[in-house]
């Protein structure tokens, strides 16, 4: 029994992704093992704090670093941190910054729903929103235009969950705060490279440590030293209720060291998806694939081509049985409507594989 189910919870296997709402990554045994450690133990937090900046550093290649609860604290935390900067009595007043310099501009692609609003972490920490341009375009001047002595800061979404087309680049709005004298602040949540946009001079960014970094449920932000203290000051503030404890900070930064060291298990994720492949091939109205990652990583999915006709089933109903079922199957499902369902390797436990087949045979079969 999982324990999860001990607490009354369905088991879940997911094969979806790096998905929030089903847990975001399980961890390594040795980042499990380093949480269970420091959660037995003491420490001076605010040492820890300062130790951590030094080890998100390190493996950023940025001046210095402050962890977080995820990257939605990251935003909130970062918003303040430019707003109030080291000041106390500032620190204290945040979220109610009228009359301060409070104003976070941000392209209107990326005033988005990442499982949250945008918008609402920025107001969090304080942030006057101001989206400029419009859903699906944005020119340079409709940034540069507004900024005012107002602005705290500017902040870009590097997400698929932003529009894609007709938005401007990093590299512009990095050259508008430069122009301007003002930081900008990149939401990296889920990126995989940690140290592409340090290098590029952004000042402050943001990623997700339970995402690219399969670590806990933790986050950091990088960048320019005095930002980065003032980050982590913020911890006397509005960064109280999203406060990391300890062990979240002692798992995020020993799934940091592992890192840039951690093997390349996609060889053998595809072998899996082959092997899955192949064990449904004789199912009628299944069409299996590999298929390599949109975005050009080294992910092999198992496409699954539903044939509603021949399957007595549409990908949908398969979808909703797999949920539905015990244990509970997630799939990837970005193209159902097209009666396409994927399983993706990566966060797979051991022989989940043997079981997303049997359930995909009892369902279709039935
Ligand atoms: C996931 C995500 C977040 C939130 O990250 P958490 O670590 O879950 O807080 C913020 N922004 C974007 C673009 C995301 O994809």
């Amino acid at each position: 029994m999982s324990i999860f189910e001990r607490y009354g919870c369905k088991q879940v296997i997911n094969a979806s992704g790096k998905m929030t709402a089903l847990g975001a990554s399980a961890v390594h045994k040795d980042v499990a093992a380093a949480v269970a450690e420091a959660a037995m133990d003491y420490v001076d937090i605010s040492e820890l704090m300062v130790q951590a900046g030094k080890v998100i550093a390190e493996v950023t290649g940025a001046e210095d670093g402050c962890p977080t609860t995820g990257a939605a604290g990251g935003i909130a935390i970062s918003v303040a941190a430019v707003i109030a900067g080291t000041s106390l009595s500032l620190i204290e007043r945040i979220p109610l910054t009228d009359g301060l310099r409070n104003e976070i501009i941000i392209q209107k692609g990326h005033s988005v729903h990442f499982g949250a609003s945008i918008p609402q972490m920025i107001a969090i920490g304080g942030g006057k929103v101001v989206e400029v341009g419009q859903a699906n375009h944005v020119e340079k001047d409709h940034i540069a235009e507004a900024v005012t002595d107002k602005t705290a800061a500017l902040l870009y979404v590097k997400s698929h969950h932003a529009v894609q087309k007709g938005m401007q680049s990093i590299e512009t709005m990095a050259a508008i705060a430069k122009d301007k004298g003002i930081p900008l602040i990149v939401d990296a949540a889920a990126e995989e490279d940690f140290r592409k946009y340090v290098a590029m001079g952004v000042e402050i960014v943001v990623y997700s440590g339970g995402k690219a970094l399969e670590g806990p449920t933790s986050g950091f932000i990088c960048g320019r030293a005095d930002l980065m203290v003032a980050c982590r000051a913020q911890y006397k503030g509005v960064g109280r209720p999203m406060k990391i404890g300890k062990e979240g900070i002692i798992g995020l930064l020993t799934a940091l060291r592992r890192y840039d060291n951690r093997p390349d298990e996609s060889q053998q994720q595809r072998e899996r998806m082959e092997w899955l492949i192949a064990e449904l091939k004789d199912v009628p109205g299944v069409k299996g694939a590999i298929t390599q990652d949109e975005a050009g990583r080294a992910i092999y999915r198992a496409q699954l081509t539903i044939d509603a006709k021949a399957a007595g089933k549409t990908a949908y109903e398969l979808i909703k049985e797999l949920e539905s079922g015990s244990p509970a199957v997630y799939t990837r499902n970005h193209y159902s409507n097209l009666g396409i369902i994927s399983v993706d390797p990566r966060p797979l436990l051991e022989g989940q594989e043997r079981v997303i087949a049997q359930r995909i045979k009892e369902i279709l079969q039935a």
